[in-house]
């Protein structure tokens, strides 16, 4: 009996299968492309058009023999390997699914209706998202004249928030805040309230203004600092982030996780990725040659961008960006939406050099 159950729905997956491989190709890969057999050219999504490394798809390869598996043992294995990167012990490290799972864990874990999150005006827009859906309200403060967090009129707000959100490079801005000010915001917020840094777009900055904060996790035991394997290792797809804060925090956030939400072939990905230095590095300086020649390219058609310091940027375009994104949507290039209340700026990714040529080439074309 138990043969012929089997047996039947064996047919069935197979079956399944049959209708799968009929559809047409859906994800074709030359080009990091991943639209339905067009050439659309991805610049809305800040992602990283050269990656994954060479060795990160080695492995990519590689983990179909172990897909069985939960991944518990290779987890272990790349805790360990972040946690010697940034210099902390292993209890310091908490991976997720993308930092999406973790923003969306403290987000929902460390506010209240009465205390809710305090963030920037524009910034990356989840967290305050995922507090709201635990129905606690968010404060906004708007950036400074350099585009950076207003730190000083945040700590003002005067009220007690459940989490402090620094995005230090900010997103949509590429902007970043400099580290006297990150640091005194960290010192100054009381203990009860958890300030998140997302250090999403860390690796791409070369500003003697900037650093990391990951070595005041030892001192602050209210701080969460965030990382991500979507943007330099150009791993999106794959869904690797983490977390790096003192053990009794990440134990708060740890109680909530869905178990095992990790997966094998992420895990493996970005393990090979962090051996991958030269890649890391050639991408590196491959995304400031391409930025840097797009943003004086527009600067010579009359057009000024704010300073960036990641693999976007966004350029006053001194109207309303919607009819110009879709026109540009029309000719094969996707650009980011509005982003209220910066509503004539426009956000590009960085994409590769033919990417940013037709991006340029469309931009002449619809603004001259
Ligand atoms: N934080 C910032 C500032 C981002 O810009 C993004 C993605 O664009 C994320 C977090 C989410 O990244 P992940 O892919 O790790 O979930």
């Amino acid at each position: 009996m138990a043969d012929t159950v089997s047996r039947r729905s064996f047919a069935k997956i197979i079956g399944a299968g049959a209708a799968i491989t009929a559809l047409p190709p859906m994800v074709f890969i030359a080009n990091g492309q991943t639209q339905r057999g067009n050439d659309l050219a991805r610049l809305h999504f800040n992602e990283n058009p050269h990656g994954p490394s060479p060795a990160a798809r080695k492995a990519l390869e590689n983990v179909a023999a172990v897909a069985w598996q939960y991944p518990g043992a290779m987890r272990d294995a790349l805790v360990t390997a972040l946690a010697k990167l940034h210099g902390v012990s292993t209890d310091h490290i908490l991976p997720g699914n993308g930092s999406s799972e973790i923003l969306h864990t403290a987000g929902t874990t460390f506010v209240t209706p009465e205390r809710g999150v305090l963030v920037a005006d524009p910034t990356y827009e989840a967290l305050e998202q995922y507090a709201a859906s635990a129905g606690a309200p968010a404060t906004k403060v708007p950036l400074n004249g350099s585009w950076a967090h207003d730190t000083k009129a945040m700590l003002a707000t005067g009220k007690q928030h459940g989490i402090v959100y620094i995005c230090n490079p900010n997103n949509p801005t590429a902007s970043i805040t400099p580290k006297a000010a990150v640091r005194e915001a960290i010192v100054k917020t009381p203990p009860e309230s958890v300030v998140i840094v997302d250090e999403a777009y860390a690796e791409y900055v070369t500003s003697s203004d900037y650093e990391s904060v990951v070595p005041l996790v030892a001192k602050h035991p209210n701080l969460l600092v965030l990382r991500t394997f979507s943007k330099i290792h150009g791993l999106a797809g794959l869904r690797m982030g983490y977390a790096i804060a003192q053990p009794a925090l990440l134990a708060r956030l740890r109680a909530r996780q869905a178990r095992n939400s990790l997966n094998a072939a992420a895990i493996a990905t970005s393990l090979a990725s962090l051996g991958d230095q030269k890649w890391l590095e050639e991408s590196l300086v491959r995304n400031a040659a391409s930025r840097d020649h797009a943003i004086a390219e527009l600067a010579s058609l009359g057009f000024e961008t704010i300073p960036s310091h990641a693999n976007f940027f966004m350029v006053n375009v001194a109207r309303e960006i919607r009819p110009l994104a879709d026109a540009m949507r029309a000719g094969g290039v996707a650009v980011g939406r509005p982003f209220p209340p910066l509503t004539t700026h426009l956000r590009v990714t960085v994409g590769t050099d033919a990417q940013m040529e037709k991006f340029l080439e469309l931009f002449r074309g619809i603004v001259s």
